[in-house]
């Protein structure tokens, strides 16, 4: 059940939730890698901390995190300065507006949502390093969905490569939230095909050895189907 709690809602027993919220979703993670036969460390959690404020982010680091992810810009800068002394890997996982990318992308360590040929120019234009982009792909073809159409991928790649300050890492998507544990299976076997043939085509810059899938609700089947970063927020704040 995706919750959307405010720091009111649970702040006096967070401190005491935290630990143990953290270690059951590490051990469910631990156990689905082992049960599809993937290397534990193939698999990385970015603890999405959109629900809480900095300072239970920072308690929740405490407990052993080292990726942090947020979905809007606001938020992720926010973050990003009140923890700037935290050693912690920083994920942009939402919807960025280009004119927004000049305020952000040079504290992103990872952006997963690059959904137009535009934004990456944009990015291009204004990153000082090289951003580790995921594209996201809407596999589902559901009409309110971002990301680019699978039959997409081809040209879209081919529009990057000029591109230097972008690094492909991989692709990501979001899967329905009303999607049945079969569909789920298909959504992410998809992705996994997509991002193995790109991966296989060594094109420079564009490694594509990533997966960005599975959230609190998912994560499991998409562990199931190789995905190397799991974005989970809710399931840490119950
Ligand atoms: C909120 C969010 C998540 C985490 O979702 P939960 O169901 O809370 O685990 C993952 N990815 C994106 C893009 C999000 O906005």
């Amino acid at each position: 059940m995706r919750t959307s709690w405010t720091r009111h809602h649970f702040s006096e027993t967070v401190n005491m939730n935290l630990q143990k919220n953290k270690e059951g979703v590490y051990s469910a993670v631990a156990k689905a890698t082992e049960q599809a036969g993937r290397p534990s460390e193939s698999v990385h959690v970015v603890a999405v901390t959109k629900y809480v404020d900095s300072s239970i982010a920072k308690e929740l680091i405490k407990t052993g995190i080292d990726h942090i992810g947020e979905n809007r810009v606001d938020k992720f800068l926010e973050k990003y300065h009140a923890l700037a002394d935290q050693d912690v890997t920083w994920h942009l996982i939402g919807t960025l507006q280009r004119r927004k990318v000049k305020d952000v992308i040079n504290f992103v360590d990872y952006f997963h949502a690059l959904d137009s040929i535009k934004l990456a120019q944009e990015i291009d234009k204004r990153a000082d390093k090289l951003i580790k982009c995921f594209l996201q792909v809407n596999i589902s073809g559901e009409a309110s969905k971002h990301g680019f159409r699978a039959e997409e991928l081809p040209e879209v790649i081919q529009a990057l490569q000029t591109l230097d300050k972008l690094e492909m890492v991989g692709l990501m998507t979001m899967a329905p939230f009303e999607a049945t544990d079969e569909e789920l299976h298909s959504i992410f076997s998809d992705m996994k095909e997509l991002q193995a043939d790109l991966m296989a085509r060594q094109i420079p810059r564009m490694p594509f050895t990533e997966l960005s899938m599975g959230m609190s609700g998912d994560f499991e089947i998409a562990i199931a189907h190789g995905a190397t970063y799991l974005r989970i927020g809710s399931a840490f704040f119950e």
